[in-house]
């Protein structure tokens, strides 16, 4: 395709404010798709973004779109995930684009994450396109919107897009934007093959599917193909473009984007960001590198069934290529037995992966207390990295220890400000900035990450609403007066429930960690202790009190199918626990202990 018809662009939305329906009324305008195929959110493919309504995986579409100046083009889509513990996915598709629709709820206005998005795509040079969507809703304020694009993010906003991708108003319009307002790709056909690797991940039937971005040079079915930085070697099988399905082209010119399969067998060799050269006359030098990404919350997975290792093996090994900022390495603990220690971007990452494990693999599994990464300086003068409470060294040895700190940015309606700088304080906030952007407070706080991580986003939520917006980064790491909490279930420290906690919010943390594993552990014949400990010293202790004999024979007297019905429902909840010593734990307590009201 000759590059001044090709235009390759992204939508960059605070989550909810309307990406996937616009994209959805592209996709069908164009008729890429046809009406009978067509569903809500086409290009939110997995079980779990449909059900969660959010975008996880970037994803791709091409459309042909014939232009009211007579010329046919075609328009590279991609859709990229909003929430906070994406950005990495962000990053990497806005290196394969050169623009990008900034869509705005003009009903909202500016976010969070409108304002975290708009910036990667300035760094990346983008073009950007504002567009205002649901204009439909009476609250709709453009005018007011537009003004406020102006003021907090800087960009001209007076050309913006008025749409409602619900009803289709204005999809015409943004059609003829993306191809006017937006660059073609650059490029040079002649020269050595370089494609980014943008993407890549398992098919079931086709094994290794990588997407690319060709930015010079021909890129054809048959090739015999190089990975730059892995080196490793392939022919191509398949070259296809996504409509969003696959359909087989014989090749892919500067700005094209495709996937590709060959045969690829080793995870590891396909590195998203390397890029792709011909084997023969290739290039040398590779494309600038994407930011690797950085997991910042590490927790280890467990089968509930021992027998079940080999297939979480299994699923994990595939989540892992289809998923780049995912993490793990085997590790073993007294009482869970053989697992992953894994790492994430963050939470939402945390349980996307759980979920896909559970539903997508049928694995039932262990999550224990999610940990950030410590910095741990010892007398010897070495740093360790801490990934896992469990493995905190003897404090003799320890010189001191650093916590990762992040900078959060939250915007919120005035009346729900005090509740977000009470909630920001209680998390061992310091506040760096309060200022208004048009009726919203926006508040900017250093925060301990390890405050955040549990269940801050929840808080924040509850708190406000639903009406704040939450973004943040990491900034480095600070030393404070981290410990250590165990917590003994029947005088057995349970490893997987040990905590760093800060020095002064150790009792109270202790106390909530027990009183809510008192309400999480079923009752068993004997009674249970359950304590919270710093080194030796017990900060907090409740008792579970002993299950009195035949409890179903006194409540049910002789109802024989519901005594049954009660048996078997135990029995299914068993599955589902895990025995310390004489005790069974339920897998949602680990997590849930954790959360605090
Ligand atoms: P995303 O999170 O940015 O991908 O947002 P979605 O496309 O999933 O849309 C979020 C919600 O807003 C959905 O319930 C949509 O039906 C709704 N929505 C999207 N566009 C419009 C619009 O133009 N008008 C109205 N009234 N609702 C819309
Ligand atoms: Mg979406």
């Amino acid at each position: 395709t000759d590059l001044s018809r090709i235009r390759n662009f992204s939508i960059v939305a605070h989550i909810d404010h309307g990406k996937s329906t616009l994209a959805d009324r592209l996709i069908q305008s164009t008729g890429t798709v046809a009406d009978r195929d067509m569903k809500e959110q086409i290009l939110d493919s997995m079980d779990i973004e449909r059900e969660r309504g959010i975008t996880i995986k970037a994803n791709t579409v091409r459309i042909d779109y014939k232009a009211k100046d007579g010329q046919q083009y075609v328009l590279n889509l991609i859709d990229t995930p909003g929430h906070v513990d994406f950005a990495y996915e962000v990053s990497r598709s806005m290196r394969a684009v050169e623009g990008s629709l900034l869509v705005v709820d003009a009903s909202q206005g500016v976010e969070a994450q409108t304002l975290a998005n708009v910036y990667q795509a300035l760094d990346a040079g983008h073009e950007i396109v504002p567009v205002l969507n649901k204009i439909d809703l009476p609250a709709a304020e453009p005018d007011r919107i537009k003004t406020q694009i102006e003021d907090v993010i800087g960009l001209d906003a007076s050309d913006a897009v008025l749409i409602s991708a619900k009803s289709g108003l204005g999809i015409p319009d943004v059609l003829e934007a993306i191809v006017h307002r937006l660059p073609a790709p650059k490029g040079d056909r002649d020269a050595p093959l370089k494609a980014m690797l943008v993407d890549s991940w398992y098919d079931p039937y086709l094994g290794v599917v990588v997407m690319v971005r060709v930015m010079d040079g021909v890129l054809r079915k048959g090739d015999r193909v190089r990975m730059i930085a892995t080196n490793a070697v392939y022919g191509i099988d398949k070259l296809a473009v996504l409509r969003p399905q696959m359909v087989d082209i014989d090749e892919l010119g500067p700005g094209e984007i495709g996937v590709l399969t060959a045969q690829i067998k080793q995870v590891r060799d396909t590195r998203v960001g390397d890029t792709i050269t011909t084997e023969r006359k290739g290039a040398e030098v590779p494309l600038p590198g994407f930011k690797p990404a950085q997991p910042v919350v590490f927790c280890g997975l467990f089968p509930v069934d021992a027998a079940d290792f080999e297939d979480l093996r299994d699923a994990i090994e595939k989540l892992a290529l289809n998923d780049a900022s995912f993490s793990y390495e085997m590790e073993t603990s007294a009482a869970l037995g053989f697992g992953f220690r894994c790492g994430f971007l963050g939470l939402l990452h945390l349980e996307v992966i759980r979920d896909r494990l559970e539903r997508e693999y049928d694995i039932d599994l262990i999550t224990t207390a999610p940990s950030v990464v410590y910095h741990l300086y010892m007398k010897d003068g070495t740093m360790r990295e801490l990934h896992n409470p469990a493995d905190m060294p003897d404090l003799t040895y320890v010189d001191h220890l650093e916590e990762p700190r992040i900078k959060a940015t939250i915007l919120v309606p005035d009346e729900y400000l005090g509740d977000v700088l009470k909630l920001c304080q209680d998390r061992r906030g310091i506040q760096l900035d309060l200022s208004y952007a048009g009726n919203r407070a926006m508040v900017v706080y250093d925060l301990p990450l390890n405050e955040v991580v549990f269940d801050f986003y929840d808080r924040l939520k509850s708190v406000t609403k639903g009406y704040a917006s939450f973004d943040y980064s990491i900034t480095g790491y600070r030393e404070d007066a981290l410990v250590k909490m165990s917590i003994l279930v029947n005088d057995e420290p349970v490893d997987a429930l040990s905590m760093m906690v800060h020095r002064d919010r150790a009792e109270m943390r202790g106390r909530a960690m027990v009183e809510k594993l008192k309400d999480l552990i079923p009752r068993h014949m004997f009674k249970i202790p359950i304590q919270a400990a710093i080194g030796g010293k017990v900060i907090a202790r409740e008792t579970l009190s002993a299950l009195r004999k035949d409890v179903t024979a006194k409540c049910y007297g002789g109802d024989a199918t519901r005594k049954r019905k009660l048996l078997d429902k135990q029995k299914a909840g068993k599955k589902k626990m895990r025995q310390f010593g004489k005790v069974d734990i339920p897998q949602e307590a680990f997590i849930s202990a954790l959360k605090m009201d």
